[in-house]
């Protein structure tokens, strides 16, 4: 009944194997609920920029907490994209991260949001228009939101999520490439994206310290994306000798366990509060 489903502007829900097993009807519904009762929840994960020591974004990253069985990120938004709700849960996603970015606000903490976007969105016709009036009513300026996307998913309709992407660029939303070197990238592609930062793949920092090769190939990268203009993120930092040899190879902004794990507000705000006294804007 896909057609049917279609026309009825139901998103097509494409099956594998087990996917119209009672458990699943179950946890998609489950995950409707969850969107539509606000019991989702938005965790916060710093970038640090290696040269001026200041947190200079967050990363909002989606949890559903108080569950029996718990659903990992990764698991929540492929069922999210297998049913339809990733556009519900994107709207979601977006208006809170807006919520917290004005409540980081109000303590004096001023930085960006990076929020994580599936391709599927890119193909919602209202999306850019969406985006813009959700960042009009929270008074959100150019830049306040970036948003991430991996270059392997952009790949599935290359052609269509440029598109979308460069309207939301000029509609001053800034993008950033995620997980970059952890697919088959194809930099002639990712050229023609109107991004400003590439975010190097945690696969390729995790072992840094141990690996030659790693280090060959983030060196590179790096140089690589500074001669083309790029801002260059690498995650999953999660000890000293990475951050020491990523700040050596003039790496510009870090995230990883080794500043914290995503937090939920009041968590990362205590976090802060540690934080030295020029990532606040405010003096007082
Ligand atoms: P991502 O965007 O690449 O996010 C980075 C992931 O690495 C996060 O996993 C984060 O918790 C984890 N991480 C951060 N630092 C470290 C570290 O030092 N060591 C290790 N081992 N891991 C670290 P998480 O939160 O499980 O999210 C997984 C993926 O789910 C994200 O990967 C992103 O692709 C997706 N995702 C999360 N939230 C959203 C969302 O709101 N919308 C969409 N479309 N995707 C989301
Ligand atoms: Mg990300
Ligand atoms: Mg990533
Ligand atoms: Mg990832």
């Amino acid at each position: 009944g896909s057609e049917r489903a279609r026309d009825r502007g139901i998103a097509y829900y494409k099956p594998s194997r087990d996917s119209y097993s009672a458990e699943r009807l179950t946890l998609v519904s489950e995950l409707r609920h969850a969107i539509d009762n606000n019991k989702l929840a938005l965790y916060l994960q710093p970038k640090l920029s290696l040269k001026s020591r200041q947190i200079v974004g967050y990363e909002a990253l989606i949890r559903w907490p108080d569950r029996e069985q718990p659903v990992t990120p990764d698991q929540l938004i492929a069922l999210a994209e297998q049913s339809g709700l990733i556009k519900p849960l994107t709207r979601w996603v977006l208006q809170e991260a807006l919520h917290l970015r004005s409540r980081l606000l109000e303590l004096g903490f001023d930085a960006g949001i990076a929020v994580n976007i599936s391709p599927n969105n890119l193909r919602e016709p209202d999306f850019a228009v969406f985006v813009q009036r959700l960042m009009q009513s929270f008074h959100a300026h150019m830049g306040a939101i970036t948003f991430e996307v991996t270059e392997t998913s952009m790949m599935q309709d290359p052609v269509n999520s440029l598109k979308a992407l460069n309207a939301l660029n000029a509609a001053g939303i800034p993008l950033s490439i995620d997980d970059f070197g952890s697919g088959y990238s194809s930099l002639s592609y990712i050229k023609q994206l109107p991004a400003s930062e590439i975010k190097i793949d945690r696969s390729l920092i995790t072992e840094l310290s141990h690996r030659e090769e790693d280090r060959v190939i983030v060196r590179t990268t790096i140089d690589m994306c500074h001669s083309l203009g790029y801002t260059v993120v690498a995650e999953g930092v999660e000890d000293e000798e990475t951050l020491a040899l990523l700040e050596d190879m003039g790496c510009d902004l870090i995230q990883g366990y080794i500043l914290t794990r995503p937090l939920p507000f009041d968590g990362l705000v205590d976090w802060m509060s540690g934080q030295p006294r020029r990532s606040r804007i405010s003096a007082s």
